[in-house]
């Protein structure tokens, strides 16, 4: 559906420059999610760390000429053929959109929200009814602000069924969502910790969400949850209710639940019918969310629509359910390709998300991008259109060559114009024809709908040799970043310490994700080390925390800048610059205000102001100094001493080469505990990893270490395990095999029942020594199989507490997880 922009501006009202007519079809919030130029309709949204006006002008140099901004800047003025509609609120012009345009439907549209379970609640829903409705939903958990208006801005006259999620973090926000999804069937899942932040109850956030359902017609939501029935019992809500639970009062009585192997079978009375059925898991999340959707389907089914409940058809579905992949994960394959699998399912929505995102991959390294496409099973549109819709989404996102598998994909590939283009009947034709090894030095996206079993394609391509693995989540460190910068001025500048591989979980992924997000400057320890980022596209000033003299040629050659701590080294490279014909070359001074590690002293100050003046060889660009004991308040009054000594140090050097620059002494527990000191720069570290001095909530886990069992043996009482006979069984016992050891950073310390991994959500304890590739755990009673994964540290198991078990600190951890461990980059 379009909107003419004269259309959207007496919508929004406020006062707009209409210079160019145009038909706006897609909203875009994000600048570098940009394809289609001409019937965009651009929001510059303000938030804590960004500004969309900023994008304004790149926009436009890329064809954007429709705008929705808040702050008319002179630059805009220039471009003369773009219309800019002026309102005051980007974001609530964003929504209102999205709001009118759910206006023009009257499908019945089922709203989720709650704290856990919404994505998959949502996802399964339209596993389970995609056969008999036309479903429009959003993508991924795109749930909000920001997310449910573009979500809802999907909706065209085909769709006949709506599944929407919601989330939010403070007060206020839900209200907003309403008015956007206006959901006639609520899905309350349940309520627990997350986002508590701004919420001084669980029961003033429950409260809160249930106002998604002001004027739903349908309330669906679980009896033994007693939070949320308190809530709805006391909200005053007009709509009609659909409960499940053990109660025999309950509209859907849960009877059994049967765990048994890798599956649950569920037994549930709805009337006088008893339906049985059963899932491939058997957590009990899992078993929670098939009955909300269950519950869903039997109201749409039987109560909305009036038809007979079809027991074989419940159960068919069902037992088919799939994961949901909640995110999009790049891993490397062989032949230097980067492989993207997002193979769960296939629609026109959420290939423009991953196209997205492997456009971002293959921009950053500059690679070639290979689309592998399967048939889209979507029903309700005509295969040509469909087709010719998505052969300009692909063309468009520069695609260099597609491969297409699946009958139907493979008779539309004459719409699709791009370079090299093949395809084939089947995946197992495409592996069979051994066309895969042409895949070399590219961007290989997987877009596959399940029954394709793309996950054959992508086993192929990547580098399956070592099983052990430490996933990075870009986004959380990008929430990280966020936290710390919140507790920030807006002007002070932020050195992100990317030293020792990114505190082990990968300098280039890491520098990059920062530079996206506006850090201002990086900081490694050896020039070796920025000379790799400079060769990766890294544009961010770099400070190199260790300047040996034998790299000084690399400093220039790279454009890095060093530290300088001493007087030997300040002379030398000075020398070195005027050999290289330098001038104004900037170079950081390191202060020693306690730490006692290096930097000049207070009395070194004269002699030093004494050789800059009079040169312009090298420039200062910041001056700056360590805390010994930032994080602990039995320090503080040390820390005030330090900071005391370093302000005299930097007001000594400044009046002395009279010229300016910046100072900087806080790390990220600094950053946390004396804010008031943050000068113009800062220096986060570890606080990018969640670890927080404070202890602060806020935080998300980035790195996660984990591994697979590759055996699991019985083993009797008596006897022992691993070297010297350490480890001595008290009772028969079931061991499991890790291949993780101490020189993949697993520390021997851990060894002999100090150690304990994350496997079937319970804790198993490392039996005997630790070998230097493998370790034993003892999973007696856990039903441990030969390919479950273990979670040595991550969101299950805290990586502070693990460091304290053997007397070390997180920092050592992280770094110590050697370089052949495979390093896996998500974002959610
Ligand atoms: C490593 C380092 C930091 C970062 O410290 P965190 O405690 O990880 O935040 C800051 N400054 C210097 C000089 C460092 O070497």
């Amino acid at each position: 559906m379009t909107y003419s922009i004269f259309h959207i501006a007496q919508l929004l009202g406020g006062k707009s420059l209409l210079r160019t007519e145009g038909n706006i079809s897609r909203l875009l919030t994000d600048s570098r999610s940009l394809i289609f130029p001409d019937d965009t309709l651009f929001f510059a949204l303000r938030s804590a760390s960004n500004d969309g006006h900023r994008y304004v002008r790149d926009l436009y140099n890329h064809g954007v000429r429709h705008f929705v901004v808040s702050d008319f800047q002179s630059d805009f003025d220039s471009m003369q053929d773009a219309s800019f509609l002026i309102v005051n609120d980007t974001l609530q012009a964003l929504q209102q959109l999205a709001a009118f345009h759910r206006n023009h439907f009257s499908l019945p549209v089922i709203g989720i929200t709650g704290s856990n379970g919404k994505t998959i609640v949502k996802e399964w829903l339209s596993q389970l009814l995609h056969n008999d409705y036309n479903t429009v939903r959003s993508p991924r958990s795109y749930n909000s602000q920001i997310g449910v208006p573009l979500s809802v801005w999907q909706i065209n006259e085909q769709n006949n069924l709506g599944i929407f999620e919601a989330g939010i973090s403070k007060k206020g926000e839900i209200e907003r969502l309403e008015h956007i999804i206006r959901p006639t069937v609520g899905v309350m899942t349940n309520i627990g910790q997350a986002h508590q932040e701004n919420f001084s109850s669980l029961i003033e956030k429950c409260r809160e969400k249930l106002l998604l359902f002001t004027d739903a017609q349908w309330l669906i939501s679980c009896k033994d949850h007693a939070v949320v029935e308190k809530c709805i019992l006391e909200s005053g809500l007009r709509c009609r209710r659909f409960i499940w639970g053990y109660d025999q009062l309950c509209d859907l009585q849960v009877l059994g639940i049967d765990k048994i192997g890798k599956v649950s079978t569920i037994t549930c009375k709805f009337g006088n019918e008893t339906i049985i059925y059963s899932i491939p898991f058997t957590d009990d999340a899992s078993v929670e969310n098939s009955l909300h959707c269950l519950s869903t389907w039997i109201l749409l089914e039987t109560v909305i629509e009036n038809k007979p409940l079809n027991m074989q058809l419940i159960a068919s579905r069902m037992k088919l359910l799939e994961p949901v992949a909640m995110r999009l994960e790049v891993k490397e394959g062989r032949n230097d390709c980067l492989v993207i699998n997002d193979s769960y399912n296939a629609d026109i929505n959420s290939l423009n998300i991953a196209l997205d995102f492997a456009r971002r991959q293959a921009a950053d390294k500059q690679m070639n991008m290979t689309l592998v496409l399967s048939d889209i099973l979507q029903s309700g549109e005509v295969a040509e259109k469909l087709y010719a819709n998505i052969a300009n989404l692909v063309q468009e996102s520069g695609i260099n060559r597609l491969i297409g598998i699946g009958t139907e994909i493979s008779k539309q590939l004459d719409k699709f114009n791009i370079p090299q283009k093949e395809s084939f009947n089947s995946t197992e034709s495409f592996l069979g024809s051994g066309r895969w090894k042409a895949l070399k030095n590219e961007v290989v996206l997987l877009k596959g709908s399940r029954n394709f079993h793309f996950e054959q394609i992508s086993e192929q391509l990547e580098n399956i040799t070592h099983q052990t693995t430490l996933e990075v989540n870009l986004s959380a460190l990008v929430h990280n970043f966020n936290y710390f910068r919140s507790k920030l001025r807006h002007e002070t500048k932020i050195v992100c310490m990317v030293k020792a591989f990114a505190y082990g979980s990968g300098s280039v992924e890491v520098a990059k994700t920062l530079q996206h997000h506006r850090c201002d400057y990086l900081a490694v320890a050896v020039a070796d080390e920025g000379a790799e980022l400079r060769r990766e596209g890294i544009t961010l000033p770099i400070m190199v925390m260790n300047p040996e003299p034998n790299s000084f040629n690399l400093l220039f050659e790279y454009q890095l800048e060093p530290e300088i701590y001493s007087f030997s080294l300040l002379n030398a490279f000075i020398k070195a610059a005027v050999r290289h014909g330098e001038s104004h070359y900037p170079i950081h001074v390191k202060i020693d205000s306690g730490m006692h590690r290096l930097g000049f002293e207070k009395p070194d100050m004269d002699e030093l102001v004494g050789i800059l003046k009079d040169q312009e060889t090298v420039q200062v660009q910041s001056i700056f100094s360590h805390l010994a004991g930032a994080d602990s308040p039995a320090f503080d009054d040390f820390t005030h001493q330090q900071l005391d000594l370093f302000k005299h140090c930097a007001d000594t050097l400044q009046n002395g080469i009279g010229y300016s620059f910046l100072r900087h002494i806080l790390n990220s527990s600094g950053i946390e505990r004396f804010p008031e000191y943050q000068f113009d720069m800062v220096r986060l570290g570890i606080g990018l990893y969640s670890i927080s001095a404070v202890n602060s909530p806020e935080m998300e886990t980035v790195c996660t270490l984990k591994t697979t069992v590759l055996q699991v043996r019985k083993v009797k009482a008596g006897e022992t395990v691993g070297y010297s006979r350490r480890g001595v069984l008290e009772h028969d016992s079931e061991i499991a095999v890790l291949p993780l050891g101490y020189a993949d950073g697993f520390d021997r310390r851990f060894g002999n029942g100090v150690g304990k991994v994350l496997i079937n959500g319970k804790l198993a304890p490392v039996v005997g020594n630790i070998c230097m590739d493998v370790a034993m755990i003892d999973v007696t009673g856990m039903d441990v199989h030969e390919g479950d994964t273990a979670e040595i540290f991550g969101k299950g198991r805290n990586i502070s507490e693990l460091a304290d078990s053997i007397g070390t600190i997180s920092y050592e951890l992280l770094t110590n997880v050697s370089r052949r461990v495979k390093r896996v980059y998500f974002q959610e």
